[in-house]
């Protein structure tokens, strides 16, 4: 079976979990199935307004689209439901693995996978402090599972005139008309860019908010955190440098995510999808294209 030959894929079918052995079985022996997308993301705080799974739906939503662009080549494993996310500790709501954690998973997953006989696997990822997670393992792992194996974080793939063209916050970076470094800084985690996806791909996650009520409930991320808490804040921010002074000033920068959300769409969220599907899809093409069969 070729892309052209089947019109309507329920989006169910390219996921691991809603498949029964018989239709992965008879996938695998057909040769259709050689690849799975493995999503990793973050349990984390995205601000007042996102679900803190924000990260782990965008990047299954993204490997969903482009597993179904690639039926019946491609599978889509579970996602491991937290990721590495120390420094956003001070938020509550924010779960975060050990970096070893992240990987053992990861390995085993893909290790199971090859038992079955799928020789491609590309994790897609969908938070800032997983990127380049595996960079280092990469080369070993390829080798001892004989896989054609990378990764990417989803959004890498746009470059600043796509980002200018699509959201507001980019485009007033570029114009300088933002003032702060905070505001600089605020414009892809739960901002703008973020919440737009989140409106096209699962709407019911987005709540509504104001900068009014923002202000009104007079949040501090920066002062008398618990001693807990700046544990695993260091040592990416020093305890000297730790939480106004430096260049990325914690509650400014919060408050300027909040801010930039204000211009989210649903119609840009629709153009990023699109975009990041795109990329993924012909990253995976490529793999697929180099790797030999099982
Ligand atoms: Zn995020």
């Amino acid at each position: 079976m070729n892309e052209s030959e089947q019109c309507y894929v329920h989006p169910d079918r390219v996921m691991l979990g809603e498949c029964t052995r018989k239709e992965i079985r008879e996938r695998l022996a057909s040769g259709d199935l050689r690849g799975a997308l493995l999503p990793i993301g973050a349990t984390e705080q995205h601000n007042e307004h996102l679900s803190l799974n924000l990260d782990i739906v965008l990047s299954t939503f993204i490997s969903q689209q482009v597993a179904l662009h690639l039926y019946p080549q491609v599978i889509v494993a579970p996602p491991l439901p937290v990721g590495y996310s120390p420094y956003h500790m001070a938020r509550k709501g924010t779960l975060t693995l050990r970096r070893e954690t992240m990987h053992a998973f990861l390995y085993d997953v893909l290790k199971s996978l090859r038992t079955h006989g799928l020789t491609t696997a590309l994790v897609v990822n969908g938070h800032g402090g997983n990127h380049g997670l595996l960079s280092d393992l990469l080369p070993d792992w390829r080798q001892e599972l004989a896989m054609t194996i990378d990764e990417v974080s989803y959004w890498t793939g746009m470059n600043n005139q796509q980002k200018c063209e699509i959201l507001q916050g980019y485009r007033d970076l570029r114009d300088g008309k933002l003032d702060t470094v905070a505001r600089q800084t605020a414009l892809n985690h739960a901002s703008e860019e973020e919440t737009s996806l989140m409106l096209a791909a699962s709407p019911q996650r987005v709540r509504s908010f104001t900068m009014e009520k923002y202000d009104d409930a007079k949040l501090d991320y920066a002062n008398n955190l618990s001693e807990c808490v700046r544990d695993y804040l260091e040592p990416t921010f020093t305890r000297e440098g730790w939480p106004e002074g430096g260049p990325n000033p914690e509650n400014p920068r919060d408050r300027a995510r909040q801010e930039n959300a204000l211009h989210a769409t649903v119609e840009k969220g629709e153009a990023l999808a699109s975009l990041h599907t795109q990329y993924v899809a012909d990253l995976m093409k490529k793999m697929l294209a180099n790797s030999a069969p099982g």
